[in-house]
């Protein structure tokens, strides 16, 4: 059961259906957001007036593109990329990069159409936009990963810019692959404009902490929501899915704090370590060898390896979703709340289903959508590009220092906005509020652009 539609915002949806035909993910997302929009059009009948909600649904321009690259064999592929550039009200059009085999128009919709929001959130200044291609990196070598990067790069680099548009990494975009894209964008511009991307490499212009940020700014989002609940996450047994950048980090921060931390997965299966996931192996096998994480059973002896296990059935009172999209059904929300479970910050984007986010606020659990606790990322991207711009480079502590801030002042800023829209502790209507307000205010100054 999913909520129903304000009268005035249906038609409207119908619309973003009818233009944007078989992109079930965008359209997942656009419903999201409409749903709690509702009581804002109330309040503020000149966005409506505006139209400000039909244009939200528009991205500004979007690209797509044939990128051709030749394989160790020499064989020829042929990928297809895209670069969603879909709101500039508050800065220069800011996303990641998706190389995955799922990625087509919708995916990338829905991911730029989430930013927006979530960017608007940081309180920094910076659009909305999303990249990728159904480029599959899982056993690529290190060259075709380059060839590939290059020949995007070759047709990307006039689209984007410092001030324009400024991409980063995503599900199977890490330090690696910006490198690649970074070094082309050098030699075919003649210019060494760092800002052009973020989530460089400490040595060539990228930030400390923006690594570790996705994840330890979920864990901050999170710690904020229980200190609400007069609870914190020390002692708490946490289940966190995905085995990535954004789970790696999510457990380092959750085990710094004092969680116990007994699972996590990749798309094969689950591992469940009741003595604590061993984070130093963890990185070993996913950040240094590149290995499936069914490697992490043949090191640690009393560690079971669930093949095509479901992370979810895994008993624990906090779940971090932190692979990918709808990982999360109705019927895992069931199993976390007969299990107990009291706390879910996604570190994903929308990796819970609507139908989960149903069942889990029903039984009271804090909700952290992901558009409010995985900020940190983008976050410290915003913070990547102000050090490039002022030719700095900040401390280790200092970063982290401003990333907590951040993440602190979105908890308050949705927790507020939740309790002035009569939905206290609801924080998918405070993060959809809170930040549609900021983008609507913003594109209705600029005029009808
Ligand atoms: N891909 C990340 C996200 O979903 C980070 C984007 C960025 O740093 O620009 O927010």
């Amino acid at each position: 059961m999913v909520a129903g539609l304000d009268e005035k915002l249906e038609p409207i949806f119908q619309d973003v259906l009818r233009r944007n035909p078989g992109e079930t993910e965008f359209h997942q997302a656009v419903r999201e957001v409409l749903e709690t929009l509702g009581p804002v059009l109330v309040k503020y009948p000149e966005l409506a007036e505006q139209k400000i909600i039909q244009r939200i649904c528009e991205p500004e321009r979007q690209i797509i593109f044939r990128v051709p690259w030749q394989d160790d064999r020499g064989q020829i592929q042929i990928n297809r990329a895209f670069r969603v550039e879909f709101n500039s009200a508050l800065g220069p059009y800011k996303g990641g990069m998706r190389f995955h085999p799922s990625v087509y128009l919708g995916i990338i919709k829905f991911l730029g159409f989430e930013q927006i929001f979530k960017n608007a959130l940081t309180g920094l200044p910076i659009g909305g936009g999303k990249g990728g291609s159904d480029f599959d990196p899982k056993g690529k070598s290190d060259a075709e990963i380059m060839r590939f990067c290059q020949s995007l790069m070759t047709e990307l680099y006039r689209h984007i810019g410092e001030h324009t548009d400024v991409p980063a990494g995503d599900i199977g975009v890490g330090g690696r692959e910006i490198g690649y894209l970074f070094g082309q964008y050098k030699r075919i511009t003649n210019r060494y404009e760092s800002g052009v991307l973020t989530g460089k490499g400490l040595n060539w212009g990228g930030s400390r902490a923006r690594t570790e940020a996705t994840g330890y700014g979920a864990i901050f989002f999170l710690e904020e929501m229980l200190k609400v609940r007069g609870d914190s996450i020390e002692g708490k047994t946490c289940v966190v899915s995905g085995s990535g950048n954004v789970a790696i980090y999510a457990i380092e921060k959750a085990q710094a704090l004092g969680a116990r931390v007994i699972a996590c997965s990749d798309s094969n299966g689950v591992v469940v370590d009741q003595d604590g996931i061993d984070l130093a192996l963890l990185k070993q096998i996913k950040e240094v060898e590149r290995r499936r994480l069914s490697a992490y059973v043949q090191e640690r002896t009393g560690a079971t390896y669930l093949e095509n296990g479901c992370i979810w059935t895994v008993p624990c009172q906090i779940a971090l979703p932190c692979a990918t999209q709808n990982e999360l059904t109705a019927k895992d929300a069931q199993s976390l709340v007969r299990n107990g479970c009291i706390a879910v910050a996604e570190g994903a984007n929308m990796p819970t289903t609507p139908e989960g986010i149903h069942v889990l606020m029903d039984a009271g659990i804090a909700f952290g959508p992901g558009k409010a606790a995985n900020a940190g990322g983008v976050a410290t991207s915003a913070l990547e590009m102000q050090q490039n711009a002022s030719r700095d480079s900040w401390s280790f502590e200092y970063t982290e220092q401003r990333l907590k801030e951040i993440m602190v002042n979105i908890h308050r800023n949705c927790y507020e906005t939740s309790e002035e829209f009569d939905s206290k502790g609801n924080y998918v209507v405070g993060a959809n509020i809170a930040g549609f307000l900021k983008v609507g205010h913003a594109m209705a100054a600029l005029g009808l652009v």
